[in-house]
């Protein structure tokens, strides 16, 4: 069965993949449609990240995503929330990295949490497209950081006297690389009144908002928002957590020897992420090589129980 699995998976092209991918995302995301997202070309990008919109507290949003073997994608409730709401994956993804085997440490850094930081962005090389969802990793924001900390540059998404960046990217797959920098002019976000008040009015609200156990909904809790979250219950229902079976090859598989197909999993999963551009943290919490081959039942068991002794907060 393991087998089966993973070379149907392994049939489709990396174009099909991807396409997957962006279909998920595309259904995810948003009532509106028409979701834009900036991708980043290899060589030199000059982007302006803009100010926050709608709801947004900030002018970034933190987003936490999950992606299943099956390249089913979930947002992370926790992360996207800064904590105020509680996430059944990364309480697996925990419960995988302890009990320490190969295996559950491979399928857990693969369920792991993706962080990235959303904000509205304009790609100066296609101002047409006006504002897109640019989706940095965790070396992007911080130096986005680093910089709005700088007293020489500031509040660089300031639409009057803000400031653009150039980031240059490099390299492919794993060795994808970004090196970001401000340009050296101050600059307003669009020189004309009237397309600078379109940009602030077209670009997305990225505040996250919970929808309800109830997909018939979905549209109306999300409209307007381009996060929205699933409830705790829910996620376990959609992605069968209370059900997950290490033995489930979807699920990384059981035997020893399914180690190296794993990886190969990892490597794809890199591909598609670096496609997407993003770049996302590599956390290695858990880099040791100690051997305990069996694995253990006990996550299917933890699930059943924590079902019914736990609820989400809101
Ligand atoms: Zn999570």
């Amino acid at each position: 069965m393991a087998k089966k699995t993973k070379s149907n998976k392994s049939e489709l092209s990396r174009e099909e993949r991807i396409a997957r991918v962006r279909d998920k995302l595309r259904k995810t995301d948003t009532g509106g449609g028409g979701l834009g997202f900036l991708s980043l070309k290899t060589g030199k990008n000059i982007i302006r990240i803009m100010p926050e919109v709608g709801e947004m507290e900030f002018f970034f949003q933190t987003v936490g995503r999950h992606y299943f073997p099956n390249k089913k994608m979930a947002y992370c409730p926790s992360f996207t929330s800064e904590g105020e709401l509680e996430c059944p994956i990364c309480e697996l993804v925990d419960e995988l990295y302890k009990l320490g085997d190969k295996s559950s440490k491979a399928l857990a850094k693969e369920l792991r949490v993706s962080r990235q930081y959303w904000m509205n962005a304009i790609n100066r090389a296609d101002q047409e497209a006006g504002p897109l969802i640019f989706t940095p990793g965790v070396k992007i924001f911080n130096y986005i950081i680093s910089l709005i900390n700088d007293p020489d540059y500031g509040d660089i998404y300031n639409p009057d006297e803000g400031t653009d960046l150039t980031i240059e990217k490099s390299g492919s797959g794993i060795n994808t690389d970004y090196n970001p920098n401000p340009r050296r002019k101050i600059t307003p976000l669009h020189a004309k009144d009237e397309i600078m008040s379109k940009w602030l009015e077209d670009a997305k609200d990225l505040s996250w908002v919970e929808v309800s156990m109830d997909p018939d909904e979905d549209a109306k809790l999300s409209e307007g928002h381009a996060v929205y979250l699933y409830p705790y219950d829910r996620l376990v229902e959609e992605f069968g957590l209370d059900e997950v079976d290490l033995d489930d090859p979807q699920f990384g598989g059981d035997e020893d020897e399914e180690e190296e197909e794993v990886d190969e999993d990892e490597d794809d999963d890199e591909d598609l992420e670096e496609e997407e551009d993003d770049e996302d943290e590599d956390v290695d919490e858990e880099e040791d090589e100690e051997d305990e081959p069996e694995v253990k039942r006990e996550v299917t068991r933890r699930k059943a129980a924590r079902k019914s002794s736990r609820r989400k907060r809101r």
